[in-house]
């Protein structure tokens, strides 16, 4: 067993936590204020290589393994939550569903722009006002008219969708099929008809915006389908295997820097002649934070490892997700009460970090719905061990 991280994934470490140390950690505050992080600081990703995670090198990608492009979206969400949760979408959802599932052709179409920072992001459309856990339940319409799919419908919380090349917008192509009728289909946004929504009002994540979408009788070509066409669903899932990595990744991430926020604030604030680091309170909601974060983090590059070593990941994908995301909130609750009433103002960032926190167990499926898959894998092959 090796524990280390290779060479390789070390530098790439710096190089990341360098980039978001210099252009995204001094500005947290201000994304969080204003809801934006700028798009020239987006551009910069590219020639990093942050764009294309895991893209071929083919088609203009970094092809990172798993476990560096874990360690690049922990990096970018320890600068900022919201941002890292931009650029997660854009790689695990709306890239990674063309490269797991898309033809050469459509590889060479969509992705090499969109890898390099030269197009704009991408995105994932899945749930709808009514479908969100339950993605059986998705109503928008794919019917076929000679050459072209015409798409009517609507979708809901859709990241990036306000500023992507395409959205891959998930189904209901044979209805009479069910869950088997479902098809995922590569929608360029500037397609007519389609409509995207100003920004949903959320309780934080400043540094992403997510969308309403319209389909209203958009036409694509049916070779824009992705992959074997009625098999959207089981794709759609194949794809969130991978996102519960990183949104894992991501949690490590807002935890660490949450962590280190409480750390320091504790070696300055003095009450009842001491500073709070002498306190053993405080010492416990470091140490609980601090064991939690390793764990969690041994958790997402075991999941990572195994989606390497084309090992079945899918239950060390949810028990990552699970535990790191809800993790994630404790450790930054901790930070917050480590400050007092500081850590309740923005002027401080560990509020942000704590409202990021929050949603990780909502997005890329709940915490229930990782439960659910947890539970149905222990009983069909027991539970996850190295
Ligand atoms: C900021 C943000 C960004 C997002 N980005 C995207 C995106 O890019 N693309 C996209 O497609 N979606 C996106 N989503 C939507 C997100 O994936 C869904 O909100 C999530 O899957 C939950 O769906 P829902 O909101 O419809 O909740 P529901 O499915 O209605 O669930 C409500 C509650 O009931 C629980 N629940 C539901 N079913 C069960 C069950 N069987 N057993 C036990 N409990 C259950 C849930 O866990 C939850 O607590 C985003 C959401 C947010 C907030």
């Amino acid at each position: 067993m090796d524990f280390q991280l290779s060479e390789e994934q070390r530098l790439w470490r710096k190089v990341v936590h360098d980039f978001v140390a210099k252009e995204i950690k001094p500005i947290a505050q201000e994304i969080n204020e204003k809801e934006e992080t700028p798009p020239s600081v987006i551009k910069k990703m590219g020639p990093l290589g942050l764009l294309g995670m895991s893209v071929p090198e083919e088609y203009s990608g970094a092809e990172l393994d798993a476990i560096s492009a874990a360690i690049a979206i922990e990096e970018l969400a320890w600068g900022d939550g919201g941002t890292a949760l931009t650029i997660e979408a854009h790689n695990e959802l709306g890239c990674a569903a063309v490269v797991l599932f898309g033809s050469d052709d459509q590889k060479k179409a969509f992705l090499p722009d969109v890898s390099t920072g030269k197009g704009k992001l991408t995105a994932l459309a899945l749930t709808e006002p009514q479908a969100g856990s339950d993605l059986r339940n998705v109503k928008t319409r794919a019917i076929k008219d000679g050459d072209d799919w015409v798409i009517q419908g609507s979708k809901a919380w859709i990241t990036n969708a306000g500023d992507s090349e395409f959205i891959v917008t998930l189904t209901i192509s044979d209805p009479e099929q069910g869950s088997r009728g479902m098809s995922l289909i590569l929608v360029p946004t500037d397609s007519k008809g389609l409509t995207v929504a100003p920004p949903e009002k959320k309780m934080g994540a400043g540094g992403t915006h997510s969308h309403e979408v319209r389909y209203e009788n958009v036409r694509v070509p049916i070779t824009n389908t992705l992959g074997v066409e009625g098999e959207g669903l089981q794709q759609t899932l194949k794809i969130l295997d991978g996102g519960r990595i990183s949104v894992g990744a991501l949690s490590v991430g807002i935890a660490q820097a949450a962590l280190e926020e409480g750390v320091r604030y504790a070696k300055e604030r003095q009450t009842f002649g001491k500073t709070l680091k002498e306190h053993q309170a405080i010492q416990w909601l470091v140490a609980d934070a601090a064991a939690e974060i390793h764990a969690a983090r041994l958790m997402v590059y075991y999941a990572a490892w195994l989606k390497d070593q084309g090992k079945p990941f899918t239950q060390a994908g949810a028990v990552a997700k699970l535990f790191a995301t809800e993790m994630a909130e404790r450790a930054s609750y901790s930070a917050i009460q480590i400050h007092g009433s500081y850590g309740y103002s923005r002027e401080y960032p560990v509020e942000a970090m704590y409202k990021a926190a929050r949603l990780m167990t909502i997005g890329e499926g709940t915490s229930e719905i990782q439960r659910l898959v947890i539970a149905r894998k222990v009983f069909e092959d027991g539970p996850v061990r190295i």
